[in-house]
């Protein structure tokens, strides 16, 4: 059987190392995220889509590398992935899923410029596809980036239904997945989930004790600058996954 509490890495972008800090905390620098993909390597983890990772669990397969599976997402598709995170991931034949707004392909990531968030360009949408076509991984990141909680139920229908079906045109392939912009799922997720036809959603946090065991609410772990050495190995390790349920646990009683 496929362990249900692997490392799900959530990264936004990667940078050069001066680039780094109005982006904090998400940010990596370019350096420090071919270092971390060096070291995981060594470790002997094998990155899997979050799809391969669904196929495995629901064949029950015994998966031979199963204490070492992971799985690395990047949210919001910014194009300095193209040239700083893309050709290390190739380079060492590993994979991962890119989570795209699907209203704002070749746009700037502009949803918090209210909040003085610096803009960055995204990927087009000839980039998700080259990306589909390369063999990794096209979710969705929602059509406009919107916080769902504070959605309509009619909102939440439009940004999953929406945003699979123009993704899917886009890249010529199913969509399966879902990653909360915010990391924030509406009250009834798993339903309006189920309804535009994912097969499952990442969140950052997530109310079931093991990473991966409700699937329209899987937890990540967000890697920063900060997660260098003995810092980043212990946010690899079971231990971790384990203990981030009872920090999750208090930061959604205290969202409410
Ligand atoms: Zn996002």
């Amino acid at each position: 059987m496929v362990r249900q509490e692997i490392p799900i890495l959530m990264y936004h972008h990667v940078v050069p190392a001066d680039k780094v800090s109005p982006l904090a905390p998400f940010a990596v620098s370019a350096d420090l995220f071919s270092r971390q993909l060096t070291w995981l390597q060594l470790a002997g983890f094998h990155t899997v889509t979050l799809g391969e990772f669904f196929d495995l669990r629901e064949a029950k397969k015994r998966c031979e590398k199963r204490e070492k599976l992971l799985i690395i997402t990047f949210d919001d598709c910014p194009a300095n992935l193209l040239e700083h995170a893309v050709p290390e991931l190739i380079r060492r034949g590993m994979t991962a899923t890119f989570f795209a707004v699907a209203g704002k392909p070749g746009e700037n990531n502009d949803w918090d410029r209210g909040e003085g968030a610096p803009e960055i360009p995204l990927m087009s949408s000839g980039d998700l596809k080259s990306l589909a076509d390369g063999g990794f991984e096209i979710g969705s990141h929602g059509m406009s980036h919107a916080n769902l909680r504070k959605c309509s139920p009619e909102q939440i229908r439009w940004e999953l239904k929406e945003s699979r079906e123009i993704l899917e045109d886009t890249i010529g392939r199913a969509v399966q997945f879902l990653a909360y912009p915010y990391g924030e799922y509406p009250e009834g997720y798993a339903g309006y989930c189920r309804e535009a036809g994912y097969r499952g959603a990442v969140s950052i946090f997530s109310p079931v004790r093991t990473v991966t065991t409700d699937p329209y609410c899987m937890r990540r772990v967000l890697v920063h600058e900060g997660d260098n050495g003995m810092r980043f190995r212990f946010k690899m390790s079971r231990l971790y996954q384990r203990l981030r349920y009872y920090v999750d646990k208090r930061v959604l009683r205290a969202d409410g």
